[in-house]
């Protein structure tokens, strides 16, 4: 079997013609989403994200500023921003880009971001109603693998799905993603032992490990949904996955390929979080 390839640059770029249109219909009744994005440092990765996200909200035409601030900034000065900003009614996200400079706490800041306005759905309060699933902003990147899941209408509920990483914004959220939609779930991580036996016995490998093919065709099951979140960087500066894409595809079903895979869909439940949190607090549909 040679696995379909779910394409999460194209899913995406379908999505944002959706949200446009959207994006259009809020405009005529006044409102323009507003995305506020807080740059801390010149961390290179960090600023090739933040651009991206910049250029992604304006092709659906969401409004975005950044705010720029020295790797010296303080904690306090930060939290201060922050709280300036849950008071803006003109700003309806806010996204700290994360990683932040070591004396500033990762956790104070995602517990300052008021959680009506927390697009990354990092807040405590949104990852409990998560967990509870009720309606909130969902972390992106599980949001974009799961949006990736149902756009190729793939049957959840029953499967057995294995997710390797239990990070708090990619492994532990896709499952708990995963159990609402009715999938029996298995964590595997650093210290879990018998990694390839239970990875070969999933109907759905999520691999957020980071590390570059790790995970070859040995570790999918034939007829496998392989959804690969890494992004590695290779000597080379190319991009690649946690999966050996070349043996993974000749057993799986489907496949995410790096780069063109979860990396954009990301970006684009983000601009979603966004227009979600404009219309929220505004009350306008
Ligand atoms: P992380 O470093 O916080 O977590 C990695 C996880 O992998 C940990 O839970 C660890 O227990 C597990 N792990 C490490 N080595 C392992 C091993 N040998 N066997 C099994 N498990 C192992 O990383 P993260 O933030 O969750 O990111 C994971 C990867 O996904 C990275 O490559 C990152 O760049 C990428 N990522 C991609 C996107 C995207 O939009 N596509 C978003 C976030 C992260």
């Amino acid at each position: 079997m040679t696995a379909q390839i779910i394409n999460g640059k194209e899913l995406s770029a379908d999505l944002k013609q959706e949200m446009k249109a959207e994006v259009e219909t809020l405009k005529q009744k006044g409102l323009t989403p507003h995305l506020t994005v807080i740059l801390v440092g010149d961390n290179p990765a960090s600023k090739s994200y933040v651009k991206g996200k910049e250029k992604a909200a304006a092709e659906t035409g969401i409004s975005s500023s950044l705010i720029e601030l020295p790797d010296s900034t303080s904690e306090n000065d930060l939290l201060q921003l922050i709280k300036e900003l849950n008071e803006d009614t003109s700003v309806h996200g806010i996204l700290v880009q994360l990683p932040l400079p070591e004396q500033i706490s990762e956790q104070k800041v995602i517990e300052t971001i008021h959680p009506d306005k927390d697009v990354d759905g990092f807040h405590p309060i949104n990852i409990g109603k998560m967990m509870t699933g009720e309606d909130t902003f969902l972390p992106c990147t599980p949001y974009g693998i799961i949006t990736m899941m149902k756009s190729k209408n793939i049957p959840l509920e029953g499967k057995h799905a294995v997710v390797i990483g239990r990070s708090n914004i990619v492994g532990k959220p896709v499952g708990q993603l995963l159990l609402n939609e009715n999938a029996t779930v298995t964590y595997c991580h650093s210290k879990t032992k018998n990694l390839k036996e239970l990875a070969a016995n999933a109907d759905i490998l999520i691999a957020a490990i980071g590390r570059a093919h790790a995970l070859t065709g040995e570790y999918v099951k034939d007829g496998a949904v392989v959804i690969d979140v890494g992004i590695n960087r290779q000597a080379d500066g190319k991009l690649t996955g946690d999966v050996d894409f070349e043996s993974a595809k000749e057993k799986a079903s489907f496949i995410t390929p790096v780069p063109r895979g979860v990396g954009p869909m990301t970006i684009t439940m983000l601009l979603k979080n966004t227009i979600k949190a404009a219309k929220g607090l505004s009350a306008i549909e």
